[in-house]
């Protein structure tokens, strides 16, 4: 079955209706907030419930997620989440909780969030979690604070992280955040360059951030000598943990020696993503280091959970409450669930990407070594002879009902096409994936350079979509009307 998306024009709800102007939350919380911080008469759509669902419905239609077919969007893990994961996070005793009620009555949701600690410590073969970050990007953030108080700690202030230069982007940016200066490594055969590694740490270096496998779906064989060398500098090891869904059961950022670890739990352990939408990046790290731990920390006395904020080493909180908790139900869930049957998902997700690797073999080029783990990454370099590129390619991959790879990342890949089919894909969406690139390989050039034809909406200027942002009704409206005041102006001229 070949999916296509709808093409419908849906309006804006408040676009084409008289809006009701609501100003209750104002009055409501005149004297509790200052009057500079309110907002006036809020505008809402008034619509009856039908013209409302349809314009949902219809938006739906024009979109593509993880129910319509393979998305091998690598490094993103989309994968299919089992519908009882949404279903128990989403019952009235989960969703209807207040995060400022009494510890007292709270006690069955602080249970799970200790078990899931003590689970993500076991899969990732660390000591201690905080279930309060946000997002993976999150989690570095909270890392590499980890990395700093440890050092101002011991009276050292290091100023440097080191990272491959196949990280993600989000790995520097953190660094950075936290103020640290970033030392780009250059890869050799798509992994680690120890002796490169051995010359650039230095008693200024305060981690190194790695991913394994890395984001080629390459395992860095090398990883406990990288262990020593970042170790016997006074460095600390950071894992980012956003391709656990390779190695899951079989091995552990632990036992690889690294100190830090996060985890994505919308990627591996069943939260929908990809919209935007609420995440959780848990941070784990090893025995020496779990005092610097966000506060509050959930500890169970005489059978009672409750929160301890006593702790003189914390870096503090880093988010509101207790982290996105409906998320943190979900992958509760999910690892329940599976049990020691995680390794499985580990297992297909690594025969999947193999299997697709292996039939795409002949249509591309494929740089670095042969045997992955979840995830591998091409080069679209052949395309540039016939005039395209591998944008050109991800588009028209649309028009066959799958979502585009990843393009041009890893950034040390030509015209990079980086593909993660994720356990949850059957042979028979792998086959067809393979069928249509390799048709897609004969097509005229013209029709691949000017796809998508059946989707949604034609090719979209993403240059434009990043930097000319109009994400609020607010500034979609300023838009418009200040378009259309230039337009009138110029009739007048
Ligand atoms: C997705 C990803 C991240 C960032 O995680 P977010 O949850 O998107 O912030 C970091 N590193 C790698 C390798 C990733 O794939």
């Amino acid at each position: 079955m070949r999916y296509h998306q709808a093409v419908h024009e849906v309006p804006i709800l408040l676009e084409g209706c008289a809006p009701i102007v609501d100003d209750r939350a104002g009055r409501e919380s005149e004297g509790l907030l200052p009057s500079d911080l309110l907002r006036g008469g809020l505008e809402l759509p008034d619509l009856p419930e039908r013209e409302v669902v349809k314009h949902f419905i219809n938006l739906s239609q024009m979109n593509f997620g993880v129910d319509n077919g393979l998305y091998p969007l690598g490094s993103c893990t989309m994968k299919y989440n089992p519908k009882i994961c949404d279903e128990i996070s989403s019952m009235d005793t989960v969703a209807h909780l207040h995060p400022l009620q009494d510890v007292s009555t709270i006690q069955g949701a602080l249970a799970i969030m200790f078990e899931l600690e003590n689970m993500l410590c076991e899969i990732g073969g660390i000591d201690a979690v905080t279930l309060q970050p946000a997002a993976g990007a999150h989690g570095e953030f909270t890392g590499m604070q980890i990395a700093r108080a440890y050092h101002e700690s011991r009276g050292e202030s290091r100023s440097e992280i080191v990272l491959p230069d196949t990280a993600h982007g989000t790995n520097p940016a953190s660094a950075a955040m936290v103020g640290y200066d970033v030392l780009d490594l250059p890869s050799k055969d798509g992994c680690v360059d120890v002796e490169a590694l051995k010359a650039a740490v230095s008693d200024d270096t305060a981690a190194f951030m790695l991913t394994n496998p890395n984001t080629l779906g390459l395992f860095e064989k090398e990883v406990v000598e990288i262990a020593d060398i970042v170790h016997e500098a006074g460095a600390l090891l950071y894992y980012d943990g956003a391709n656990l869904n390779a190695i899951m059961g079989k091995t552990s950022p632990g036992r690889m020696d690294f100190d830090i670890v996060h985890f994505n739990l919308h990627k591996t352990f069943a939260t929908p993503h990809g919209g935007g939408g609420p995440g959780a990046g848990p941070v784990g790290v090893k025995q020496h280091l779990e005092g610097f731990l966000p506060v509050p920390r959930i500890v169970c006395r005489n059978d009672m959970y409750e929160l301890d904020y006593d702790r003189p080493e914390s870096i503090g909180k880093v988010k509101a409450f207790y982290g996105n908790f409906a998320v943190l139900v979900r992958a509760y869930a999910y690892i329940k669930m599976y049990g020691r049957d995680l390794q499985h998902v580990s297992e297909q997700a690594v025969l999947n990407s193999n299997y697709l690797k292996q039939g795409l073999m002949d249509v591309f080029e494929m740089p670095y070594g042969k045997l992955r783990k979840h995830e591998f990454v091409l080069s679209g370099r052949a395309l540039k002879k016939r005039g395209l590129r591998t944008m050109d390619f991800a588009k028209r991959l649309l028009d066959y009902g799958f979502h585009a790879p990843t393009v041009y990342f890893p950034l040390i890949v030509d015209e990079a096409l980086m593909i993660e089919p994720t356990e949850t894909e059957t042979k028979d969406n792998l086959d067809a994936f393979i069928a249509a690139c390799k048709q897609i390989m004969s097509e005229d050039p013209e029709i691949v350079r000017s796809a998508p034809h059946n989707a949604a909406r034609r090719r979209i200027d993403e240059v434009k979509a990043a930097r000319d942002m109009i994400l609020s009704w607010r500034s979609y409206r300023g838009k418009k009307e200040s378009h259309h005041n230039g337009q009138a102006s110029t009739a007048r001229d």
